[in-house]
């Protein structure tokens, strides 16, 4: 496709948010156009069994689920493409954005939903369990279950990583925590709680030198003192990074307002950015919950903004 195509509803990004919003508008005749991006589904695409999402008692696997709502998404005639935003511009009442730096897009509404990314060691050893969903995970909450009376690692040292350990501590009869400096970046109060927690130890200046396993799953970790230069091993079936998210919204710089890690800042209460027509959902501008369900709620809260809004314009 080439040209200038205009669109009443541009839907950016392809995980809950997204295609939440999608079936919203969609069923509300705006006629929306996705574009998928560079992963395909989302993060949930790299997790194995989702089994907190509402309406799934036996669970689901996070690919099936993406595959689930875009078909919802399709049901509505949601035109799915394929394809990354690479540029926008934002200073007209309508919105310029630009699609595998060829397409060019004018769209009335944009819904952004372009997620965030976790942040990883980048061990070999790491993404190899990753990936074959063999006992590394990103998030506590999404997988901690799993590994119910069993030993864990954590490596971080932040407010998320204290909050996973600690929700790790209920779950897991022992939890390793690998603090890369002497102290901590946590505030005081959640760094004092797992300093206070029993089957919590902390293992300060310590980094990883890599993620043990047979193969099909973790069985421990090998880790590295950085001031005495000892090394040990210390078992465990998971293996948990907390060490940070990026928010996907590089694109949006100069045009959005954003936290200093890049969380685009919605209005208090609503999906709506300081660009009339703009909207967020989704982890693009949340730090705190991260999880699919919130992100899908605040899709759909976009997708009725984006409905008012047009609304409210065409009179
Ligand atoms: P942060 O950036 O605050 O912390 C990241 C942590 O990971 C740091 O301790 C850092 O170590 C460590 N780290 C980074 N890279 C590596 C590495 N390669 N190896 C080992 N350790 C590494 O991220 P968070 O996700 O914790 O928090 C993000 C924001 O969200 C913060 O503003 C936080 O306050 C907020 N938040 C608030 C919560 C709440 O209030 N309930 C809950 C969760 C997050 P170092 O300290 O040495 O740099």
């Amino acid at each position: 496709m080439s040209g200038i195509e205009r669109v009443k509803c541009l839907i950016i990004g392809s995980g809950p948010a997204g295609y939440t919003a999608a079936i919203y508008a969609a069923r509300a005749n705006m006629s929306p156009v996705l574009y998928q991006g560079l992963q395909p589904g989302g993060q949930l695409t790299t997790t194995n069994e989702v089994e907190n999402f509402p309406g799934y008692p036996s669970g689901i696997t996070g690919p099936e689920m993406m595959i689930e709502l875009q078909k919802q998404a399709e049901r509505f005639n949601t035109d799915v493409r394929s394809g990354w935003v690479s540029k926008v511009d934002f200073t007209g009442p309508v919105h310029k954005v630009w699609v595998d730096e060829t397409t060019e897009i004018h769209a009335d509404t944009i819904i952004i939903s372009t997620g965030a990314s976790a942040k990883y060691l980048g061990l070999e050893s790491e993404q190899h369990y990753l990936k074959i969903g063999g006992g590394v995970s990103a998030c506590a909450v999404c997988d901690g279950f799993f590994y119910r009376g069993q030993e864990t690692v954590i490596v971080g040292a932040g407010d998320s990583a204290c909050e996973e350990a600690h929700y790790l501590s209920k779950l897991c009869t022992k939890v390793t925590m690998l603090v890369r400096r002497d102290e901590f970046r946590a505030s005081k109060i959640m760094a004092n709680r797992v300093k206070n927690t029993e089957n919590i130890e902390i293992l300060y200046n310590t980094e990883t030198e890599e993620v043990l396993g047979d193969g099909n799953g973790v069985t421990g970790v090998k880790v590295k003192n950085n001031v005495t230069g000892e090394t040990k091993e210390i078992p465990a079936t998971g293996f948990f990074v907390a060490i940070g998210h990026k928010p996907n919204t590089d694109i949006f710089k100069g045009w959005l307002d954003m936290d200093e890690t890049g969380y685009i800042i919605n209005k208090p209460g609503s999906s709506k950015t300081n660009i009339d027509g703009v909207f967020v959902s989704g982890d693009a501008a949340d730090h705190v919950y991260r999880q699919a369900i919130t992100a899908a709620g605040t899709g759909c809260m976009a997708a009725l903004d984006a409905e008012r809004y047009l609304a409210a314009k065409e009179g």
